[in-house]
């Protein structure tokens, strides 16, 4: 990944736009679900439910990757909230 947080997070809008038009599941990008802001509010309520949504999104794993390469970015990525986010990326990982 880059270290370029503009360049990273124009690079997974693009790849999630790709997996979209392919008609892969990408929840947050889905204009039926009635509340997209969701994902990007500061309510930790609202943060919740939506990480609960990224269930099952085809982008996780990619998105995962650049909310934990970016924790003081504000909102859900990868399935977690921003809390969730900022904690592991300052939690030492255990050794292997
Ligand atoms: S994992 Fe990322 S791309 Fe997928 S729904 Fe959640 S926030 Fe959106």
């Amino acid at each position: 990944m880059t270290t370029d947080r503009h360049e990273a997070r124009a690079a997974l809008l693009a790849y999630l736009e790709r997996l979209s038009d392919n008609g892969a599941r990408v929840p947050c990008r889905e204009v039926d679900v009635p509340e997209r802001s969701i994902w990007t509010s500061d309510d930790p309520e609202d943060q919740e439910l939506a990480a609960r949504l990224c269930v099952g999104c085809a982008g996780v794993k990619a998105c995962d990757a650049y909310g934990l390469a970016w924790p003081k970015e504000a909102g859900v990525y990868g399935g977690r909230t921003d809390l969730e986010r900022r904690k592991a990326a300052t939690t030492p990982r255990e050794a292997a």
